[in-house]
């Protein structure tokens, strides 16, 4: 019975019940956001000071340049590898069901703006000028980068003071990781006030005339969930890709409710550590780079939008605009930040690059909440098997 109960079960119950309550009794669930704002906040709170303590520590764990090198590039070169798989499911799948073609719409004539990505903007994404702002602002690749190298810096003093430095601050990591676990236990609270809140707000009228494109981000977000990534822990990880799915499903989940690769950090990085056996300093680099980079559901979304609404307008993409997209969607998803609807705002960047109007955006925004709940489940569902994979590639 206990184990029926358990917060999983209970939070995959909730989730159901918010989106019955939300159709049913969609005033009393609007009045209600404010429960699952609060557990959203508190979700929040934790998110810096366990970034900088996890990646920290992780530095101090790994012990030397050489092997946060070898760490570093097996993460990026897996994140960026499984992001591109992920974009050609979806251009795989747009091109064969081809959702837009011949739908009538009325066409928006809204002017929207151009998200442009220039090379100095990544720049001062990652490198910050006044680490303090970074936090107070909660930028998590900033916070990332001054984290490695004070780590890498530390690992140099003498043996002695690092001792210190580390009981403290693995002291510090542990608290803020028990902190989560008694936030976790209001996850079926928290999920239910969500959904209720989000099914209320937006009505299922909206997929009458998108049920096609959503049902193609949808399946192209399932093979890569349960085919692609799967397949990857099994052959590159060698572990039993379900089993491992039952032991982190709180943060999928959680992931699901918030649309927040970044509010699900804290809870991400708990499963992966005490449910699913991932090292401590595997996981305190790998989950929080990953849930700022690496968004393989993201991308395949950005990709299927972009020739959904090609489509729309009439527009026959050549082959070499579906490059275009498949680097920009690729580049876009790394862009985003880890908050609900980043995506949708990335996408401007896709479109542009390959010239689809970027008033398209307006056609997909009705369902974009709901593929954002389940892109982001994707994105940490990505995240999660790249712990456990690299985890496996650097046991020393
Ligand atoms: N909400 C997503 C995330 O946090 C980003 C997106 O909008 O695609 O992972």
């Amino acid at each position: 019975m206990r184990r029926l109960l358990s917060v999983e079960n209970l939070t995959l119950l909730s989730i159901l019940l918010g989106a019955g309550a939300g159709i049913l009794k969609p005033e009393l669930m609007k009045e209600l956001k404010i429960v699952g704002d609060v557990f959203l906040n508190l979700l929040k709170m934790i998110i810096v000071p366990l970034v900088f303590t996890s990646v920290f520590i992780a530095m101090l764990g790994l012990g030397d340049i050489a092997r946060f090198r070898d760490v570093g590039l097996k993460t990026v070169a897996y994140y960026v590898t499984t992001t591109a798989f992920s974009v050609l499911a979806g251009l795989v799948l747009v091109n064969l069901l081809q959702p837009g073609k011949g739908l009538d719409i009325n066409l928006p004539s809204d002017s929207v703006e151009v998200g442009r990505l220039s090379f100095e903007d990544v720049l001062w994404s990652i490198i910050p000028s006044n680490p303090v702002e970074s936090f107070a602002e909660g930028r998590v690749l900033q916070i990332i980068f001054f984290s490695v190298l004070l780590g890498l810096a530390t690992l140099s003093i003498s043996k002695d003071k690092r001792e210190h430095v580390f009981a403290l601050f693995d002291g510090l990591n542990d608290g803020l990781i028990n902190l989560t676990r008694w936030i976790i236990k209001l996850t079926p609270v928290g999920v239910f006030a969500l959904v209720g809140f989000m099914v209320a707000d937006l009505g299922l009228s909206v997929f009458l005339s998108l049920w096609k494109y959503a049902l193609t981000v949808t399946l192209g977000l399932l093979i890569h969930a349960f085919v692609t990534l799967p397949l990857l822990g099994y052959l590159l990880g060698r572990y039993n890709p379900y089993a491992y799915f039952l032991k982190v499903r709180e943060a999928v989940l959680l992931a699901f409710s918030t649309a927040s690769s970044a509010a699900t950090l804290p809870v991400s990085m708990q499963v992966a550590e005490e449910k699913a056996g991932v090292r401590k300093e595997t996981a305190g680099f790998v989950l929080p780079l990953g849930a700022t980079i690496n968004m393989d559901g993201t991308a395949l979304y950005e990709s299927v939008a972009a020739v959904f609404i090609a489509n729309v307008y009439g527009i026959n993409l050549e082959l070499y605009q579906m490059v275009m997209i498949f680097i920009t969607a690729t580049l876009a998803s790394i862009g985003a930040a880890a908050i609900p609807g980043a995506g949708l705002i990335m996408l401007t960047l896709v479109l542009s690059s390959v010239g689809i109007p970027l008033e398209g955006i307006a056609l997909i925004v009705a369902v974009d909440r709901f593929l954002d709940m389940l892109r982001t489940s994707i994105n940490v569902w990505g995240d999660l098997n790249g712990a456990r994979i690299i985890d496996r590639f650097v046991r020393g």
